[in-house]
């Protein structure tokens, strides 16, 4: 994909989370030659886990469940290669009532990002590439990362949160239509400040290992020992999208006093004293607000530009899942009745 020519069955994707990967793999059995570009360290975006000291922390996407056929056959899939497992039926409410209601909820057998790993084996990935613009040259993308790094391909698959995705677009000076664009700007997601916090004491969180909480100041606590990947008690503290909003630009220290705070009047239990090391991450874009109605965008022709992601369709892992398929139902002319 370096060289002057493509490959008209040719893609760049840009994000190796649970969309990109998913549509590369159904690209690339096709018989497509795909790359995939992803700033992280490592591939799986939102699905991410985390290791602080000799805590292992989800501080991301804590679980996941599955409602449609076509995501329960990819979960399936990923059931059978030990990848994936059953968490739990439900978890305790803000009241500290169990809320069983016979779904299951998933986890990463090590972590979530065991399912990304899965899906990435095989495939052209490329962690560490920030792309910086993705312009057409000639007829044909031309993503460009930071680190020099120049790739060309007939087709984009964008993949990133959209604000970002119009950003890296926008440097290639790339033309939308005026509806596209519009469609594309009215997406938006809430943000979420996640506190990860290693504690010398088992058992705060009750089973199985979660407090689903959708409030305010806090949206979600878990021990990650408890959740069954991590060898020591690992808190993930999530706040709620209010709070985060408001906290966002706060200095680290402040949010990590604040979010123990909160978090040990909903455990009943003095965390300051328990805490051996935290670590912060702040997610800008974590929940979408307000999706576009269908799984993917076709957004340009000749050459092809495509958005995919959890902010088209559904929302979610499961969206997310979707969301990659469909949109290699459309770059492969597949349909689906
Ligand atoms: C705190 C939090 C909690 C959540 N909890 C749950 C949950 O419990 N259950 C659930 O189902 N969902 C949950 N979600 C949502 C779920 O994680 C997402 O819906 C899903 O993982 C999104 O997948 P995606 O492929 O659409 O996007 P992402 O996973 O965001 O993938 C996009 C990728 O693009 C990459 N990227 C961005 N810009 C660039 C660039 N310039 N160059 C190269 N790469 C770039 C990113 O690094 C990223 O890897 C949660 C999300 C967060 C943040």
């Amino acid at each position: 994909m370096n060289s002057g020519r493509t490959d008209t069955n040719s893609c760049i994707i840009i994000g190796a989370g649970m969309s990109g990967l998913i549509a590369a793999r159904e690209l690339q059995a096709a018989g497509w030659e795909v790359t995939v570009l992803d700033k992280g360290r490592s591939v799986g975006g939102r699905m991410a886990t985390r290791r602080v000291g000799e805590g292992t922390f989800d501080h991301g996407a804590q679980f996941f469940t599955s409602r449609s056929d076509r995501f329960g056959q990819l979960v399936r899939g990923w059931l059978d290669a030990g990848v994936a497992e059953e968490w739990s039926r439900g978890f305790p409410d803000a009241s500290g009532e169990p809320r069983e209601d016979g779904h299951p909820r998933y986890r990463g057998t090590e972590g979530m990002t065991s399912i990304p790993k899965h899906l990435a084996r095989g495939l052209d990935v490329r962690t560490g590439e920030r792309v910086v613009q993705a312009r057409i040259r000639s007829g044909q993308w031309e993503a460009v990362c930071e680190s020099g790094l120049r790739l060309k391909s007939a087709t984009l698959l964008i993949t990133a949160p959209v604000p970002q995705s119009l950003d890296i677009l926008d440097a290639g000076e790339v033309e939308l239509s005026e509806g596209t664009r519009k469609q594309l700007e009215d997406i938006s997601y809430d943000p979420c400040l996640a506190l990860l916090a290693l504690v010398d004491r088992e058992g705060l969180v009750p089973e199985p290992g979660g407090i689903q909480i959708k409030d305010e100041p806090l949206d979600w606590i878990s021990d990650n020992s408890r959740k069954g990947i991590s060898r020591t008690p690992a808190l993930t503290i999530h706040a709620g999208p209010q709070w985060s909003r408001a906290h966002y630009d706060a200095d680290e220290k402040e949010i990590a006093d604040a979010l123990l705070a909160f978090a040990g009047e909903r455990l009943g239990a003095d965390l300051a004293p328990r805490v051996r090391e935290t670590s912060l991450a702040r997610w800008r874009y974590s929940w979408v607000t307000q999706p576009h109605p269908e799984p993917c965008l076709l957004a340009r022709e000749e050459p092809r530009l495509l958005f995919a992601g959890d902010a088209f369709g559904q929302p979610k892992v499961e969206g997310a899942s979707l969301s990659g398929l469909a949109s290699a139902d459309t770059l492969l002319g597949r349909t689906r009745s």
